[in-house]
């Protein structure tokens, strides 16, 4: 159970020294307990309270790390069962499965894929995470040259996938210093795949036949003082897997079941033939509520609306995506360019620098700061009318780089022109389309 601000202010030397940077040890408990503090702002605590305080503040479900640096997957972490509760915090990673049986080019062919396909969208980066790495052979030095070929390809993260703790190890050689997850500690082989990931530090799924097995993995694996742990529930039929993610949170956060309080793998490649089939089983996964999510095979075609879904459903549902207020160039304006004004409404900011770049016009957006609302929503809100966009205009510098004088406002807003007329006397306004598919034909004949 979370610790409440008296329990933590129990727990804290009470001196009110003030160098946590509060005036008092009352003040700071309070903080912690709001998880608007640090432990580490108070020198003073010990190490024993600090060890306690740090578990008892842990998120219900452990935030594991794979790899390493910059680059490294973060799955876990998470404390609401509902995004619109709060927000979800770490993405489940996207990953491709490859086995020792595959042909060279086949392994190749999929470590190039999921390497190199990369998308843009709303200014974010959508990409896949990692490589799962499967020993079928039974044969270690075949397991370790297909690690090593992971590797050379410039896979990062990886789960090293064996039955057989001596592949593993043979795997853990090759893969050394990249922190990978070690697939998979069962019944039979939990001692020793716990000394490789202890041996190795690096995190370790367990695989069990049904949750109260996993539970006991998990607590085995605990008192072995194992932390990093990921879940696999055991079953590769989609009704159960799904049952499984949710009961897996529900007991998590709303039983404090510290046994399940890991995030989960699935192998959505290993439910289904059937690639369609297989892609909508992941979309339920990204949902309720998988940490790493194993793919057959990762294209364009599943990968980019996977990632997009991922990439909506992690978003705070709290705070609108916002571009940063500014001058953009799209085309290489110039000083007789048309300049457009919007709102940072990221979608609004991407629909319509999307339109004007396949107009081919060259042109100067102007993005105004309308805290992440659409242009409407921002007109009635007061953060896109004339006095507010007159500031914003005279300051943005757009003056020194046109020679005209004449601003397009979006088509929704023609209602403000006359006042921004009157703010900006020495601008002409012109109304723009209504909608940024319109906008090429608009730009081609547009004139000052
Ligand atoms: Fe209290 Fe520690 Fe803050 Fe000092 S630094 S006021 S002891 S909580």
């Amino acid at each position: 159970m979370p610790l409440s601000g008296i329990d933590i202010f129990k727990k804290l030397p009470k001196t009110n020294c003030q160098e946590c940077g509060v005036p008092t040890c009352m003040a700071f408990a309070m903080k912690l307990a709001a998880g608007q503090a640090e432990l580490d702002a108070c020198p003073y605590i010990d190490d024993a309270v600090r060890a306690e305080l740090e578990e008892a503040s842990a998120p219900p479900i452990r935030c594991v790390s794979i790899g390493t640096g910059e680059n490294a997957l973060k799955v876990g972490g998470e404390t609401v069962m509902f995004r619109h509760e709060k927000t979800f915090v770490n993405p489940p990673g996207l990953g491709v499965l490859v086995t020792d049986a595959m042909s060279a080019d086949e392994i190749d062919a999929r470590l190039q894929r999921l390497c190199s396909l990369a998308y843009e969208r709303v200014g974010m980066h959508l990409k896949a995470d990692i490589a799962a790495l499967k020993d079928t052979s039974g044969d270690a030095a075949a397991f370790s040259a297909l690690v090593e070929r992971a590797k050379d390809a410039g896979v990062t993260n990886m789960v090293l996938m064996s039955t057989d703790p001596a592949v593993i190890a043979e795997g853990l050689k090759a893969a050394s210093g990249m922190r990978p997850l070690i697939y998979a500690a069962t019944a039979d082989n939990i001692k020793a795949m716990a000394d490789l990931a202890l041996e190795h530090d690096c995190p370790l799924a367990v695989c069990g036949a049904n949750l109260d097995e996993v539970a006991g993995l998990t607590e085995q694996l605990s008192a072995m003082k194992i932390k990093d742990i990921v879940i696999d529930s055991g079953t590769r039929d989609l009704h159960q897997a799904f049952e499984d993610q949710m009961n897996i949170r529900r007991a998590a956060l709303k039983g404090n079941c510290r046994s399940l309080g890991f995030p989960t793998i699935v192998f959505p490649c290993e439910m289904t033939d059937d690639l369609m089939q297989e892609n909508m089983f992941a979309a339920t996964f990204i949902t309720k509520y998988a940490g790493i999510i194993i793919m057959s095979d990762l294209h364009g075609a599943n990968l980019f609306p996977l990632a997009v879904q991922r990439m909506n459903i992690y978003t705070d549902p709290q705070r609108p995506m916002a571009t940063a207020e500014g001058i953009y160039e799209i085309n290489n304006p110039d000083e007789n360019s048309p300049v457009l004004i919007t709102s940072n409404f990221s979608l609004t900011y991407f629909v319509v620098s999307g339109e004007v770049e396949t107009s081919r016009m060259p042109a100067w957006l102007l993005i105004k700061d309308t805290e992440g609302l659409s242009v409407l929503t921002a007109w009635a809100a007061g953060k896109f009318v004339a006095d507010s966009l007159a500031v914003f205009i005279k300051k943005s510098g757009i003056t020194e780089k046109v020679a005209h004088r004449t601003l397009v406002i979006p088509g929704l807003t023609a209602t403000i022109s006359g006042d921004l007329e009157e703010e900006l006397p020495d601008w002409t306004i012109q109304i723009g389309p209504r909608e940024a598919a319109h906008l090429i034909p608009f730009l081609k004949n547009w004139k000052a």
